[in-house]
């Protein structure tokens, strides 16, 4: 039988708009970065573009916000395009990505609809004060152990290649682990010149030995994800990565850069002889 491969989009709902300082981020209006920023995306834009992504065979669907984390506003719109998007389209798996969270807040988005809940630690304790000062990483991991205690599912990962050490890297694999994630999205720097972080330290070999590791803790029925960096780390070498444990893929855009065309990731897949999961592990 061969081997499936869950495919996810991600819907950056609020763009660019965040006070923080994270050295990686395109987002922050600190580093003044050369994106697309906008407020809340009207409803009506949200459900025809989850329809679009269902359509080119997303199982999964990310509503990501920029910011520091949740209030009541923006709780209130995820829980209004959740509940949304569920009424006008069947068999979404929908995942709020909207930063530091309190058990009441993502109560309320569970209520309303979102299935999961993706809080990234980026990495290793000790490396993050180089790449954030504006909050800390025990608030990540705070927010990751809220997500569980209120029975959403846990979406939590991080990004290699942005100067940590390996073993910050090993660091942050044991980090991710200690939290029995149902999925986890490796990340691989996208360098950007208005960045503090100039450049990426990881090649292929390197990202393929970080897949091996997190596939051997996480086991064959959890989501490994390869998310950010894919096509910049593994074009042209997809197999390797499908082959150390990678089941699922983002595909169509990243939050602030592009990906391919999804029909172009569809015939990838379908040249390796892989095919497009229509269901989660334990998701259903
Ligand atoms: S808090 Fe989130 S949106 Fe804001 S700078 Fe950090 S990663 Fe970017």
């Amino acid at each position: 039988m061969s081997k499936e491969i869950f495919l996810c989009a991600i819907n950056n709902i609020l763009s660019g708009t965040c006070a923080e300082d994270c050295a990686f981020c395109t987002q922050s209006v600190r580093y003044h970065a050369d994106i697309e920023r906008y407020n809340y995306k009207p409803l009506e834009q949200i459900i025809k573009e989850a329809k679009l992504a269902k359509e080119a065979g997303a199982f999964g669907y990310c509503l990501v916000t920029a910011g520091k984390g949740l209030d009541d506003k923006k709780t209130e719109y995820i829980a209004t395009a959740a509940k949304a998007i569920k009424k006008e389209i069947d068999g979404l798996h929908l995942i709020g990505c909207n930063g530091i969270a309190n058990i009441e807040q993502l109560r309320y988005l569970k209520e309303s609809g979102i299935d999961s809940y993706n809080h990234n630690l980026e990495t290793s304790p000790s490396y993050y004060q180089k790449i954030c000062t504006t909050h800390s990483w025990e608030e990540r991991y705070e927010t990751c152990q809220n997500v569980k205690s209120v029975g959403l599912s846990l979406c939590t990962g991080g990004i290699f290649g942005m100067g940590e050490s390996d073993e910050d890297r090993l660091a942050l694999i044991d980090a991710i682990l200690s939290l029995q994630p149902e999925a986890v999205p490796l990340n691989f720097y996208h360098p950007n010149p208005a960045l503090p972080i100039k450049s990426r330290n990881i090649n292929p070999n390197e990202a393929i030995q970080i897949i091996s590791q997190m596939h051997k803790g996480l086991g064959d029925n959890k989501i490994l994800m390869v998310a950010g960096g894919r096509e910049l780390l593994f074009g042209g070498m997809e197999k390797a990565m499908f082959d150390a444990g990678i089941n699922a893929i983002v595909i169509g855009n990243y939050l602030t850069t592009h990906g391919d065309e999804p029909q172009s990731d569809i015939e990838m897949l379908d040249k390796l002889g892989l095919k497009i999961a229509t269901y989660c592990p334990d998701h259903n």
